[in-house]
């Protein structure tokens, strides 16, 4: 891997789901001091990339390109020849329409090292992600990938003669082009009953496969509203998709499986799921929700706002040693507290002459990040058992008791506290507010979800504030709290997670789909 400064290195990103960049291509991310990307690589990648570090996006969309392709050459090599160790991030493999040779050619003719590390292309990872193999024994024993555009956007025809004897095509760039492609195809003598799949924005959350015929993929493609990019997998094996109906394929699992685990049986396999819930918290659920199968879809209602100055709770902090309790209610509550501790330039040190509780098992998981364990960990609800714990282990005179909590938080504990004689401070350590939602989230909720998983009463709210409906979906809840605001919103609630964790979720949501799957 040398030399690491003063070259361009042309690495291949993957075809969306940001863990399939090889192993090569993520260490030179991480070192890069300039990265030149495309439009379709995982934005998740970007987080990778050091944060002194240049990023600059060359993407274009269909016919607008925001650099020439000479003036993306000529960006190259100008960081290279400044001593940088450029990364020039390419969507799938750089040399599959990725005019990446073009880039090396132009490295190697300016004197700039440039080195290629492959990708893995969605001309293959696609099919693959819909349940595809490209070559099967018996059935297609060779695959061809093309495509229909010419590097300045121009179309060119397929001349399906020349494609005769070649088992399965595979169209990269053929949105638009999807009818006219299957029209030549026809017109050249295939069997308009050859199975097609298209996949659209294969290995990401929001993957979807329509599938049909030369003769219906047009129409069905349309119907579904199908967008770039997409890929176009025709021949007998895209009958084998997982989104094939039954007749096609005896299919167990359902449909849009993502690419790791399109051959699990898990119940959550291919069934498109919506999170409510902060985006904070939402990105480890939809993670495990990928890794059991689902495509998770996540529109956060509700945001969380760490306030730029808290000079309650700073003050609070200063003085934590006349606390004789730190009630942690929420993830964010501990996030917020750090916050403060950081920005006062303490640790966690601070809680030493402290004891702490934590509500709910991520809470505690959240402590227990920062090092700290908590004396007690009631579960969310359970207000009595707290203070029966807080009481167990300090004597009725409780003193003093910290809460950070947000602007809308409810007043149970604090109360109750108070009532067994506690002095509580319940200061407001970060709000949740409304997130606002793209055209294109609120699009992808209307186009159909199989769940809709709520995680605190304010995203219930937000959700029936912008006329969204669960229709036919099934509702799953954290906690009864949140079962009631559901309930009261008019939403009917197919399951409760009585864990207030991702598990406790998963596992609901689970069984939920299991009964409705024998009912
Ligand atoms: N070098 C890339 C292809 C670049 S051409 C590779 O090897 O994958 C861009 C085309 O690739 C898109 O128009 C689309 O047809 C296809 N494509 C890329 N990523 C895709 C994805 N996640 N889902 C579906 N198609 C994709």
């Amino acid at each position: 891997m040398t030399p690491l400064r003063g070259a361009v290195y042309l690495v291949g990103a993957g075809p969306g789901d940001p863990e399939l960049i090889t192993l090569r291509g993520l260490k030179l991310l991480e070192r890069a001091d300039v990265v030149v990307h495309d439009r379709l690589i995982a934005r998740e990648l970007l987080r990778r990339v050091r944060s002194d570090a240049t990023v600059i996006d060359v993407g274009k969309s269909r016919g607008v390109q925001r650099l020439s392709q000479e003036e993306i050459n000529r960006l190259l090599v100008d960081h290279a020849r400044r001593g940088h160790c450029v990364v020039r991030l390419k969507g799938g493999d750089p040399f599959v329409f990725g005019r990446g040779f073009e880039e090396l050619t132009a490295c190697r003719e300016a004197g700039v090292d440039c080195m290629v590390i492959p990708g893995v292309s969605s001309a293959v990872a696609a099919p693959l992600a819909a349940g595809i193999p490209v070559t099967l024994r018996g059935v297609a024993r060779s695959f061809a990938v093309l495509t229909t555009e010419t590097a300045d956007n121009e179309e060119t025809a397929i001349d399906g003669s020349t494609l005769q004897g070649l088992d399965t095509l595979v169209f990269l760039m053929g949105r638009h082009r999807l009818r006219q492609v299957a029209r030549d195809l026809m017109a050249a003598g295939r069997d308009p009953h050859t199975p097609v799949a298209c996949i659209e924005r294969a290995t990401t959350p929001h993957q979807r496969v329509v599938t049909g015929t030369l003769a219906d993929i047009a129409e069905a493609a349309d119907r579904a509203g199908l967008c770039a990019p997409m890929v176009a997998v025709v021949g007998e094996v895209a009958a084998l998709t997982h989104s094939a109906p039954p007749s096609a394929l005896d299919d167990e699992y359902g449909s849009n499986s993502p690419l790791n685990h399109q051959i699990s049986p898990s119940p959550l396999a291919g069934k498109r799921i919506l999170i409510t819930r902060p985006r904070s918290t939402a990105r480890e659920l939809a993670r495990r929700l990928s890794e059991a199968g689902a495509t998770p879809i996540v529109c956060p209602m509700i945001r969380i706002v760490y306030p730029g100055r808290n000079e309650a709770l700073d003050r609070a902090i200063r003085e934590l040693h006349e606390y004789c309790w730190v009630v942690f209610g929420s993830v964010h509550g501990v996030r917020a507290f750090w916050r403060r501790l950081a920005v006062l330039g303490l640790d966690a040190r601070r809680l030493g002459g402290c004891k702490i509780a934590a509500i709910g098992p991520a809470t505690c998981r959240e402590l227990r990040r920062h090092g700290v364990t908590p004396d007690a960990a009631p579960e969310p609800g359970a207000v009595e058992e707290l203070v029966n714990a807080i009481i167990d282990q300090g004597g009725s005179d409780i003193g003093r008791v910290l809460f950070p909590c947000s602007n809308i938080a409810r007043t149970t504990l604090p109360e109750a506290l108070r009532a067994a004689g506690a002095t509580v401070d319940a200061l407001i350590a970060y709000s949740t507010v409304n997130a606002a939602l793209s055209e294109d989230a609120l699009g992808r909720i209307r186009r159909g979800v199989d769940s809709v998983i709520f995680c605190s009463p304010s995203a219930v709210r937000r959700f029936v504030e912008l006329r969204l409906n669960a229709g036919e979906a099934l509702v799953v809840c954290i906690g009864s709290t949140t079962a009631d605001a559901a309930r009261d919103a008019g939403l009917g609630v197919d399951a409760v997670a009585a864990e207030h964790s991702n598990e406790g979720l998963i596992a609901a949501l689970s069984r939920c789909f299991l009964v409705e799957a024998s009912a």
